[in-house]
């Protein structure tokens, strides 16, 4: 069975053909630019040709067929026709209390992914357009709509609720939601295994730390808290995005520099976090060489990322009861050494200890965990696009 996954942004689209007999990856790529000129990047994994050029995408569906030709292509081709495409997966960022998990997708199904757009108006809506380019292309084969918050619906109400007039839970919704669901739901099934125990029976916390970053306290496999909220803006400083924050200084920053609501948060959402501190980069690989050479700002910028993260663990460990074991995923929990060492030398009061040797190891799923650590620490790539891809061959199948 052969499934497309689909992450489409508003000018960009991600894409990965599956085969799930075998779960390998025949085919990658991504169309960016759309609706502006339009380039596309296709990797076939079977010794084809990469294409890489740049090709008129005035609109998604143009974009999708544009894919579809190539995964078609006796050039740069992986199948030999659309009808071996058996189904498509959706990435949907925000399935707000509909949604509890992955869905095959329906009139109903996009009637609430719509009602969905106020809570999510830059995500939804580019989700919203590439479901509807596969409708249009593709025509009748199953699409899932897979919902990167839909992993947090376990939460209990008093992991959720603000402490605001409740009317505006009642009437708007407004709560903490959660975001890399994927992700989070990914790497715990996999730490489980690492541990050799059903999940039901293991308590972690995955630290997914990338671009944006978010930690989730998982109790038996399901989230029970995370650390991005009604938006993922929240939680922890992150590359450009300001985390936690005491509303009051919005207004006074609002107040000095006369700075309207859209400025300002432009300035949390793009001009923050460890950019923002560090004055120079939002990239953790240009803070550690920076933080190196004697940078003040860069290494403070590493230190509030750190610092927020084991506070962050500390709190969940409250929340479990009892920790298993800690993950590190995403860009930078993958691949920093000194950001995981940095974290794991703060939580040594929950018995976390790694090895400096193992933690050398880069981009594998690995225990790093110190001969003496009372919680093991992990480092587990993780694979959005293969839990899309097995969401929607199970939906799909049905
Ligand atoms: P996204 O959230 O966009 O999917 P990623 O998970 O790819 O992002 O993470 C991107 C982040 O990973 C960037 O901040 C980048 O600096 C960081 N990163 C990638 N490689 C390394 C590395 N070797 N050392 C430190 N940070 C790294």
């Amino acid at each position: 069975m052969n499934i497309l996954v689909i992450n489409a942004g508003s000018s960009s689209l991600k894409y990965q053909l599956f085969d799930m007999d075998n779960e390998t990856v025949l085919a990658k790529g991504l169309c960016e630019r759309i609706g502006i000129d339009g380039h596309l990047k296709h990797t076939p994994n079977n010794g084809k040709p990469v294409f890489n050029e740049d090709i008129a995408l005035p609109d998604h569906a143009v974009a999708i067929q544009a894919v579809i030709d190539k995964l078609t292509s006796a050039e740069y081709g992986v199948v030999s026709a659309m009808s071996e495409i058996d189904a498509v997966g959706h990435r949907v960022v925000h399935g707000g209390e509909h949604f509890a998990q992955s869905t095959l997708i329906t009139d109903e199904v996009m009637k609430a992914i719509e009602d969905c757009i106020p809570l999510a108006p830059l995500h939804n809506p580019a989700n919203i357009t590439g479901i509807e380019a596969c409708t249009k292309v593709i025509g009748n084969v199953p699409q899932v709509a897979v919902f990167d918050t839909a992993f947090h619906q376990s939460m209990p109400s008093k992991a959720y609720t603000y402490a605001v007039p409740h009317k505006y839970y009642d009437e708007y919704k407004v709560r903490r939601y959660g975001f890399h669901g994927t992700s989070h739901r990914y790497v715990t099934d996999r730490a489980a295994a690492l541990l050799g125990k059903p999940v039901e029976d293991v308590n972690i916390i995955t630290c997914h730390m990338g671009n944006g970053s978010s930690i989730c306290a998982v109790k038996g496999g399901k989230s029970v808290d995370t650390s991005m909220g009604f938006t993922p803006i929240a939680g922890l400083p992150m590359g450009t995005r300001c985390g936690d924050l005491d509303v009051s200084v919005m207004e006074f920053i609002m107040k000095k520099d006369g700075l309207d609501i859209d400025a300002m948060m432009k300035v949390l959402n793009k001009e923050s976090g460890v950019l923002g501190i560090s004055g120079t980069s939002s990239d953790f690989r240009d803070l550690d060489m920076a933080a190196e050479k004697g940078d003040k700002r860069a290494a403070l910028a590493l230190d509030v990322f750190t610092y927020s993260v084991a506070k962050t663990v500390g709190a969940y460990a409250v929340a479990l009861g009892k920790v298993d074991a800690i993950v590190f995923t995403a860009g930078i929990g993958e691949n920093s050494a000194s950001v995981r060492k940095a974290i794991a030398d703060q939580l040594g009061v929950l018995g976390v200890a790694i090895d400096d040797e193992k933690n050398k190891v880069r981009g594998e799923e690995v225990d790093i965990s110190a001969a003496d650590a009372k919680v093991k620490a992990f480092i587990i790539p993780t694979n959005e696009e293969l839990v899309l891809a097995r969401d929607t061959k199970e939906i799909a199948s049905k």
